[in-house]
């Protein structure tokens, strides 16, 4: 066999985290020939989860607020409150949760999420703090049978290198859906698959969207509630439409970057990171926090406390959970879902945002400079595809070990170069970020049953994450979250009953 420029692509094992879920990683030491394996470090809460009781030590410190999660809601918490004397728990060793941007030698890229829109909150949010969202301004385009169509739902949809009666399908569904209204069906629409509206339509238009879902929201459209899928067509392919996408090189990542630089010019010593909380007890005035840094367990008390945290370990976390509300926490499902950043030191692919691959093992990617490309003055040194990989819940073991993980990487980057048959599209580095149960799934009831429960306040426990707002997972959904659970805990302790929950749309 011949020597190629693929022999000698350097693979670098790099990042802080000494350790995956649940299983101990050596990344001491970087290896040729393996792709970077990062992720969370979910040893603690896999010990919470698994029901181990920790000893919870004397109080050490008093606090008007605990905030337990770093992501963007957690982080939006802290922002809220600064004025109160707050302390942040966050597992990790760093902020960000799955809002989280890297770089490659100053190049920013993404890690989970994308991208905001302007319509929600984390638009004006985003400008609150001093970040500028730049506008995407480009239609997702669809990589089909080898062929590039831009603008799938818009224009792309009469171009589809499909036989004519697949296109004539793709046409009518989005004629039927379209029709649709919302806003007098949209409770009913949540309680139904997306699924049941599909029968009779061709295999491709399913396939479609069982690439975009999972990607977007966690679920193939049997189990995705009928109307976020209904929305999300009328978004993008309605007679108003405008692409209302904004973001940041690197993605949203940018918000928790900001929050993180904020709070810790002021309130380092408030921001603890690798801090993992294993209990959340309320008593009569107040309610005790454990947590474990390093090798020691602390306990705090906190007037009141906001669990930003996912529900499936919040619900191990706090005491005294109501049964029907840690039954309906237990309820939302999260799916494992890895990015595989694929790193080149020359442009190989600047013709779309976001393009959607149907049919292989990841599902989408995105240019990470997409928004800077054009501005005077840039070059792009790297060009840099995040590769957007959900997972189903049953192959959630694939990111235990490092090795499983690799492969994930590795197949990412064969299906990726299978689309550019006899072009030199190798990477100079793959890196694979794991997470096991980032993004819950979008399933029919969710939002108009289930979240609305989750949610209630526990006396001096308020509950914040983007998992108990809806009705998709978005960093939006994590402000708005904060927000909400913000304005709780100042009505609480300015002693008054916390503000009544908003009713479910539909
Ligand atoms: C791959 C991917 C792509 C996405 N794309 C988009 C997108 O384009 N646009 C968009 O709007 N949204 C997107 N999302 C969704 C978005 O990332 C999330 O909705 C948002 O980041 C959630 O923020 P959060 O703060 O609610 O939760 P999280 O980010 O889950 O934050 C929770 C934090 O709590 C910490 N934690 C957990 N347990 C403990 C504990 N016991 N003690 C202390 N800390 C703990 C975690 O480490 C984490 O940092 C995407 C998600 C993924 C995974």
């Amino acid at each position: 066999m011949g020597t190629n420029r693929r022999d000698f692509i350097k693979y670098v094992v790099m990042g802080s985290i000494a350790a995956g879920c649940p299983v101990e990683l050596s990344l001491a030491e970087p290896a040729d020939n393996k792709p970077v394996v990062d992720g969370e470090d979910n040893r603690i809460c896999h010990q919470v989860r698994d029901g181990r009781v920790f000893t919870r030590p004397p109080v050490s410190a008093h606090h008007d607020v605990v905030i337990v999660g770093g992501g963007v809601s957690g982080l939006t918490a802290a922002y809220l409150l600064r004025h109160l004397d707050f302390l942040l728990l966050e597992k990790e060793p760093h902020l960000g949760g799955n809002a989280y941007v890297m770089d490659y030698n100053g190049t920013p890229y993404a890690t989970g999420a994308a991208f905001i829109w302007s319509g929600d909150s984390a638009y004006p949010f985003a400008k609150e703090i001093g970040l500028n969202p730049l506008p995407i301004s480009d239609w997702d385009g669809t990589i089909l049978n080898g062929e590039f169509v831009p603008d799938t739902w818009g224009d792309g949809v009469n171009k589809l290198p499909y036989p004519a009666s697949v296109r004539d399908s793709f046409k009518k569904f989005k004629k039927e859906i379209l029709a649709i209204n919302l806003d007098k069906r949209g409770r009913e629409l949540f309680a139904v698959p997306f699924s049941d509206f599909m029968k009779g339509h061709a295999d491709e238009v399913k396939l479609w969207w069982d690439t975009y879902g999972p990607s977007n929201w966690g679920a193939t459209s049997e189990e995705t509630a009928a109307a976020v899928g209904i929305l999300e067509l009328q978004g993008f392919a309605g007679d108003k439409r405008e692409d209302v996408r904004y973001t940041w090189p690197g993605g949203n990542g940018a918000i928790t970057k900001r929050l993180g630089e904020i709070l810790q010019e002021k309130f380092a010593d408030r921001m603890q990171t690798a801090a993992t909380t294993v209990a959340v007890v309320s008593g009569k005035t107040d309610v005790q926090v454990t947590y474990m840094q390093g090798a020691e367990l602390k306990t705090v008390v906190a007037k009141a406390v906001i669990m930003a945290t996912p529900k499936f370990i919040t619900r191990r976390i706090v005491e005294g959970l109501p049964d029907k509300q840690s039954e309906a926490m237990h309820q939302i499902r999260y799916i494992p879902y890895p990015v595989v950043n694929l790193i080149f030191d020359r442009p190989v692919y600047n013709k779309g945002y976001d393009t959607w691959c149907p049919g292989n093992r990841f599902t989408d990617f995105v240019v990470a400079d997409w928004v800077v490309r054009n501005q005077p003055g840039y070059q792009q040194k790297y060009n840099i595809l995040s590769c957007y990989t959900p997972m189903t819940e049953d192959d959630r073991g694939y990111l235990l070990t490092e090795l499983s993980s690799r492969k994930v990487a590795q197949n990412v980057l064969h299906d990726f170069q299978k689309l550019f048959p006899g072009s030199n599209v190798d990477p100079v580095e793959v890196h694979i970020y794991r997470r096991g149960h980032p993004l819950y799934m979008s399933t029919p009831k969710l939002f108009t049953e289930v979240q609305p429960l989750v949610r209630q306040p526990l006396d001096r426990v308020f509950f914040a994450n983007t998992d108990c707002e809806g009705p998709e997972s978005t960093s939006s959904g994590a402000i708005s979250a904060a927000q909400r659970a913000a304005k709780e805990v100042e009505h609480r302790l300015a002693g008054k009953l916390a503000p009544k929950q908003t009713a479910v749309a539909g």
